[in-house]
């Protein structure tokens, strides 16, 4: 595996690639990698001749007060989980690299769709996002690009984003891997105390309960979403930012579930704000 900081190496790293015709699968991530970041590894190894993946702790996609000085890495661990999942290239910029000094472009989609869900307590959070992940699309210039179904509304933003510049890449989205009790394997689980980490597996729970009702027939999201709170509300100091139902491509709310629907909640436990969700078709 190479690993490579400066964009002008990765340039170089990958032009034969591409004289050669051959394919790029490339996974954007944050590091500090667990067995979600991997599937999503091991999907674009299946499906592509080179596989890219990065990591870069995204400074703009963090708000004021949010975790972004204290957001775990570990860049030796991430780089042998890399090694063991056949990744060809790890791109490992810093900061600079990717906002050198007088930066001063975004990449925003704009509208409901970015300020429903978490951009409602995240408001500038899908603007660095989209900033980020078209700088590193143009650099990579992948054929296919890897995301994690946990960050349900990142995909849809991301898609949005894709679909209305004519990025030239396929977005491929995988399954949230998690852990043998349910919990969504997250960097930000290393923030959980024993006693958080033992309740924070009520989200999947609440989710799975909510799918039962809806294969029982129901149909009202205002029951559903009550249903959740309730399940979520059995355990101490979970405090709910949102528990939303919504149509998965456009994320506008639905009163009456059906067709293709997302069931996103984020619940903090203490500092920590865990995201977790589910997909339908109905
Ligand atoms: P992050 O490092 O949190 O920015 O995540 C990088 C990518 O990994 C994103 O596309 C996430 O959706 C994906 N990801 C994170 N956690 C999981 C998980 N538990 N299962 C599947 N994909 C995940």
């Amino acid at each position: 595996m190479k690993v490579i900081e400066a964009k002008q190496d990765l340039r170089q790293a990958l032009a034969n690639v591409k004289k050669d015709e051959r394919t790029i699968g490339f996974v954007p991530t944050m590091g500090f990698l667990h067995d979600g970041h991997i599937s999503l590894m091991r999907r674009a190894r299946e499906e592509n001749d080179i596989v890219v993946a990065s990591i870069f702790i995204n400074p703009a996609q963090f708000g004021a007060g949010e975790d972004l000085d204290v957001y775990p890495r570990d860049r030796q661990g991430d780089c042998e989980q890399m090694i063991n999942a056949h990744v060809d290239i790890a791109f490992l910029p810093d900061v600079e690299t990717i906002y050198p000094e007088g930066f001063n472009t975004v990449v925003e989609v704009e509208g409901q769709m970015t300020q429903v869900l978490c951009g409602q307590s995240r408001p500038t959070h899908f603007k660095g996002v989209t900033t980020v992940v078209a700088k590193l699309l143009n650099l990579v210039s992948p054929d296919r690009a890897y995301f994690g179904q946990k960050d349900a509304q990142q995909i849809s933003v991301v898609r949005k984003m894709v679909k209305d510049l004519d990025f030239n890449v396929q977005i491929v989205d995988c399954p949230i891997v998690r852990e043998p009790d349910g919990l969504a394997m997250s960097s930000r689980n290393a923030y959980l105390t024993p006693e958080q980490r033992g309740n924070a597996p009520v989200l999947f729970q609440s989710l799975c309960s909510a799918e039962e009702m809806i294969a029982d027939g129901e149909r009202s999201a205002a029951v559903i979403v009550n249903a959740i709170e309730k399940r979520i509300h059995t355990v101490e100091n979970a405090v709910i930012d949102y528990i939303s139902i919504v149509n998965t491509n456009t994320l506008q709310e639905l009163d009456t579930i059906g067709g293709s629907t997302l069931i996103a909640l984020a619940v903090k436990f203490g500092k920590t704000r865990l995201i977790d969700n589910i997909r339908l078709e109905i």
